[in-house]
């Protein structure tokens, strides 16, 4: 049987196996963490450890940390959450973001577009990449927030997020789900007010994230029914799933350095077998400023969609722009908003990997890719 190749972290990643055995030993715990008996604060101490865990890892000892579900809700209470805060005190209406964001804050904007709100989506270079000077500007217009990723996961270009925050006079929230892990993370470095993680993208379970959000930044609770989290996320917290994703951040954490330098080995073997092999292969990821572990790659003429299929059936798990969009025929909005046709949107694939990749899955998956495109070629 062929040997499956996993291509598409950036979709998810595997679970870790030590964030795996964290959860099996969390999963004892009967108790809800809100219960006032030993077995409920058996439960509230492990959510606790976790939540020092994940701060202490990112840099964030002063921050409050919300858990939600993923990086969905995250940037919607990021989004949302703040908007509520700030119509309650003041009445400013504005946002400011990028046109490349996930469509997780994407939706959100549109939604304070819809009621009233002024939202301005800063565009790209060719490379993915947005000027923090033209960000700030647009925020020194009164906005209340400013929403920029740090890492694309589409294509893997870094913001300059740092630079953006230092400029911007209103809080800044930077979606970091594809960050953790690939390249350094402080949240305290990077000045933000919010950050957004993701669980399953770092090799934690999925169904799990958090809002990291700074002592001066006010947020409202998107929903009612709990004083769970700060009043900001009622609801029962996921136990074991938080103590898994507090030990896969720990763990990515901790193992970055070592696990970035293996993935961009990858990455630069990946490019160098595409140039050779595949000349008319365009890599539209930058060499400079992005994550390890991603490469965007136009293959002129093709479809896609058809090529993703077709990759599947040899063995390789791939996506066409993001996982999410993957069930649409739309464009990537990310690649059109970096100046790229429609056409050449339409004929993009993601590969994004791991750092349990090694030289043969990267030889083996060109060589596969070869295959599925001279088939193509012979069908046609
Ligand atoms: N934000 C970014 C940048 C992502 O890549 C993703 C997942 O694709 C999400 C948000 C949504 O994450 P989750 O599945 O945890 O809700």
């Amino acid at each position: 049987m062929t040997r499956r190749l996993y291509f598409d972290q950036n979709a998810s990643a595997p679970l870790r196996p030590d964030a795996a055995a964290a959860m099996k030993s969390a999963e004892a715990l009967c108790g809800n963490p809100s219960s006032v008996h030993a077995e409920g604060r058996a439960a509230r101490a492990a959510i606790e450890t976790a939540r020092s865990t994940v701060l202490r890892s990112l840099d964030a000892a002063d921050a409050r940390l919300v858990w939600t579900s993923g990086a969905t809700e995250a940037d919607n209470l990021a989004i949302l959450g703040r908007a509520r805060a700030v119509e309650t005190r003041s009445g400013e209406r504005r946002l400011v973001t990028t046109a490349i964001e996930h469509s997780a804050v994407l939706g959100p904007a549109r939604r304070l577009e819809a009621s009233g709100w002024s939202v301005e989506r800063v565009a790209p270079d060719r490379e993915g990449r947005v000027d923090a000077r033209a960000l700030a500007e647009a925020a020194s217009r009164g906005a209340s927030l400013l929403s920029c990723m740090l890492a694309s996961n589409e294509v893997g270009t870094v913001q300059d997020v740092a630079a953006v925050a230092a400029r911007a006079g209103a809080p800044v929230h930077s979606d970091a789900s594809q960050a953790v892990g690939r390249i350094p993370v402080s949240f305290r470095a990077l000045g933000v007010g919010l950050m957004t993680l993701s669980s399953h993208k770092l090799g934690g379970p999925r169904g799990v994230g958090a809002l990291l959000i700074r002592r001066d930044v006010d947020v409202e609770a998107l929903f009612e029914g709990g004083e769970q989290e700060h009043g900001l996320r009622p609801g029962t917290e996921s136990v074991a799933a938080i103590v898994g994703f507090a030990k896969a951040v720990e763990s990515a954490s901790t193992e970055r350095i070592v696990a970035s330098s293996k993935m961009a080995a990858i990455g630069a073997r990946l490019r160098k077998l595409l140039g050779e092999r595949l000349p008319d292969a365009e890599v539209v990821t930058p060499t400079m400023g992005a994550l390890p572990n991603t490469l965007s790659v136009s293959f002129p003429g093709v479809d896609g969609r058809a090529l993703v299929v077709a990759l599947d059936i040899a063995g390789i798990a791939a996506s066409v722009g993001s996982a999410c969009a993957s069930g649409s025929v739309e464009p990537s909005h990310v690649l059109l908003a970096m100046g790229r046709s429609a056409q050449a949107a339409r004929a993009t694939v993601r590969l994004s990997w791991g750092a349990e990749c090694d030289m043969n899955d990267a030889e083996e998956l060109v060589q596969r890719l070869q295959r599925c495109l001279e088939s193509r070629v012979k069908e046609a």
